[in-house]
């Protein structure tokens, strides 16, 4: 499924977050380890207005733990609490909410302090379309939860799911958009999966895939295509072309004239990265930002 955001669904999609930031203690912000920066929204700190926020990095079992761990380093180091999660099979979901009431801690000595005993705490996943909210809500409910207004006699509106005994979560997730005006997160966007590649073109996506897997997983990318030769420069553009149509030599991608058919090796490219077939794979790191 992808958006096509236009302002006025923007505002829409701003104005339902904040309608909802009312009923709510913290906002879980869902990104994707694979790309934590540009599956983040640019706008997240004035739609939030100072809500306590936990970063969940979730498919963090498709991401290389080294450097999930770089950015959760770096996410505290911005002053926000960060985990890595797998919503897929549920690994470390459980660690949500103990993080979660550890954030609101305060609050909950408040009401200890007044001899009220504490309420759940309530909270809020946002994200990109396709990070996993979904996913993750359906895995922290314990059970498939049916969209609000398919069960007879279940008024459409907000309901809350439990999480144990100590959370409760709204049960439709607030829509984030990303920062699609900047090309390298969308061509990012465009690896993970998280956009369909038609819409940019897919051997632009696959070019810049094979920039960052030459740039970090050259070894992994050596082993899976059986190419001998890194590029000599990640810089020269007819470099990465060169190793694309080695890959394609290899997979017999050819047309006429023994030329290689770029656009089916970069289908196939792009199918073995998404899969994990290259192994796990992070496609930014916190030391790109300084590029
Ligand atoms: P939403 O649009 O944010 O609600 O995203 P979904 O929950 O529909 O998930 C989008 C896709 O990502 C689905 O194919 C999920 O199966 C997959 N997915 C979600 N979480 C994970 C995860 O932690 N690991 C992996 N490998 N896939 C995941």
């Amino acid at each position: 499924m992808t958006i096509q955001w236009f302002p006025g669904h923007m505002t829409k999609a701003r104005r339902q977050i904040q309608e909802k930031l009312k009923l709510i203690d913290l906002t879980i912000e869902l990104l994707d380890a694979r790309i934590p920066i540009s599956s983040s929204n640019p706008m997240i700190d004035e739609i939030l207005k100072g809500k306590p926020r936990l970063i969940v990095l979730n498919k963090a079992d498709l991401a290389d733990s080294r450097t999930t761990e770089q950015w959760i380093a770096y996410f505290n180091k911005a002053g926000h609490a960060a985990i890595s999660v797998d919503s897929s099979t549920g690994t470390r979901v459980n660690e949500i909410p103990v993080r979660a009431k550890q954030i609101l801690h305060e609050m909950i000595a408040r009401q200890i302090s007044k001899g009220v005993n504490p309420r759940a705490v309530r909270g809020l996943i946002v994200g990109i379309p396709n990070v996993g909210k979904s996913t993750l809500i359906n895995r922290l409910a314990g059970r498939h939860i049916a969209a609000t207004g398919d069960r007879p006699g279940v008024t459409k509106g907000q309901q809350w799911i439990k999480v144990g005994t100590e959370m409760e979560l709204l049960d439709t997730p607030g829509i984030l958009w990303p920062k699609f005006e900047d090309p390298l997160v969308g061509y990012r966007l465009a690896m993970t999966g998280a956009i369909r590649e038609q819409i940019l073109n897919v051997e632009d996506v696959a070019f810049f895939a094979v920039k960052v897997l030459a740039k970090r997983y050259w070894d992994a990318t050596s082993e899976r295509f059986g190419v001998t030769e890194p590029p000599k420069d990640l810089e020269d553009a007819d470099e990465i072309v060169r190793v694309m149509e080695d890959i394609g030599r290899k997979r017999g991608c050819l047309i006429s004239g023994g030329r290689v058919d770029l656009e089916k090796v970069s289908g196939i490219i792009l199918r073995e990265l998404r899969s994990g077939s290259l192994g796990r794979i992070s496609l930014e790191s916190p030391e790109d930002l300084l590029y």
